[in-house]
């Protein structure tokens, strides 16, 4: 069990500003102390650049920065730290992915197979390197629960397939998707096509075991695990990193230059060109040492109750309709919902007016807006700190919104 209580006073952001209701970790997560020291400590103490000087200060700077590398490996379950290429989010992950491998891979008539839920960071990548090279994106969908049709993985890939783009859980239903079963069905069908898994939204809120997984490629973002903005991270499998060719070049992802030819660096500083935010990767260690004492069953235990007595309370709620899976063990720490008649962001709008943050629109999922045959949604979602009386207040604010507009 998670106290709560204990994990709230780590966080300056509640400290400060009470009343306060934060519903929008989804979109960022709020940082604990310890995140903040760890990067202060880095600016006060040791602000070299890593990988480079000759100096105790880089030296120890360097160590720490490949601390972290090895922590984030054990915590996603990854066999080597090697496999770990630090990144600035989610984002910069597929875009390293879709150049790396995706502009010279794919080729016409070749196909791509992502689902209809996915963060347009997942999305747009992949239909961009389609219309580049001419090649067929092909869209898997959803069920009316929220939830991805089996039948559908196996009708969507091909022997043509090349890259299935995945979510491991959904930012607007909340649905969390069996990867371990969908890579399995797809190299099944075509042992060729590769799998990307875009976990921004699974990392920071339950256990995730990439060798399970069996996966080739694993984005996800710090800032949304309690850690700093412009980092993030890419794991792939070692024996496909090797075969990849880097797309950005610079310094420190060189071996040897000359005038004529320049040879690289081994997996995976060949795919980090340039000063890293080495703050940032400071942050996410703090981060995952954070949530790894917390204890990831744990993390998830207390979303999933929350979870719970969420659906609960806005089915009670009149003209509320929530999307995604009914059950919470099917879905994350993420809730969208409509109100009868009401636009999304007039809900957001009289909810801030009582200090609660919520996110409404479409959360970056424009293709599963449309499918669903809606324009915005309002979404709530959690995190380690957040209460059932955080919850309480959004159900009372819901109901002035009723009050208020109809
Ligand atoms: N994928 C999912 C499922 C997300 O929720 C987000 C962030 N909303 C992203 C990708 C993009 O992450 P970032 O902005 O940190 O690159």
């Amino acid at each position: 069990m998670m106290n709560v209580d204990s994990v709230r006073r780590d966080f300056p952001m509640l400290l400060r500003r009470q009343p306060f209701v934060y519903l929008d970790s989804a979109a960022t997560s709020f940082k604990p102390q310890q995140v903040i020291d760890g990067m202060t400590r880095y600016y006060r103490e040791y602000s070299a650049n890593v990988h480079r000087g000759i100096y105790h200060i880089s030296e120890y700077a360097t160590q720490v920065y490949e601390e972290v590398r090895s922590t984030v490996a054990r915590f996603i379950g990854a066999k080597r730290p090697e496999e770990i290429i630090f990144t600035g989010g989610t984002t910069a992950s597929v875009n390293l992915v879709a150049y790396a491998w995706g502009s010279r891979a794919v080729g016409r008539g070749d196909e791509i197979a992502a689902t209809i839920m996915e963060h347009h960071s997942n999305f747009v990548p992949w239909q961009q390197v389609a219309a580049e090279k001419g090649a067929v994106l092909k869209l898997i969908n959803v069920d009316a629960s929220g939830e991805l049709k089996i039948n559908d993985v196996h009708k969507s890939i091909t022997r043509k397939t090349k890259l299935l783009a995945i979510t491991a859980t959904s930012n607007v239903l909340g649905t969390i998707v069996p990867i371990k079963e969908i890579v399995a069905i797809t190299k099944k069908i075509n042992p060729r096509c590769l799998v990307l898994v875009d976990a921004a939204q699974a990392v920071p809120h339950m256990p995730v075991s990439v060798a399970d997984w069996d996966a080739d490629f694993v984005a996800f973002s710090a800032h949304k695990m309690l850690g700093p903005t412009g980092v993030g991270v890419l794991w792939g499998k070692l024996e496909i990193l090797e075969r990849l060719a880097p797309f950005q070049f610079g310094g420190e992802m060189i071996a040897e230059v000359a005038v004529g030819k320049t040879t690289f660096k081994e997996v995976p500083y060949k795919f980090e060109a340039g000063t890293p935010h080495i703050a940032g990767v400071i942050g996410l260690g703090a981060a995952v040492d954070y949530l790894s004492r917390l204890g990831m069953e744990n993390v998830r235990s207390h979303e999933r109750r929350l979870t719970g007595y969420a659906l609960d309370r806005l089915s009670d709620i009149p003209g509320v309709t929530v999307y995604g899976p009914k059950r919470s063990v099917d879905r994350g720490g993420v809730i969208s919902f409509s109100m009868n008649g009401i636009h999304a962001h007039d809900v957001a709008q009289i909810l801030d007016g009582r200090g609660i943050c919520v996110r409404a629109g479409n959360h970056c999922a424009m293709p599963l807006h449309t499918h669903l045959g809606l324009s915005a949604t309002t979404r709530a979602s959690f995190s380690v700190y957040t209460t059932k009386e955080d919850i309480d207040a959004l159900v009372e604010g819901l109901k002035e919104v009723r009050r208020i507009l109809l």
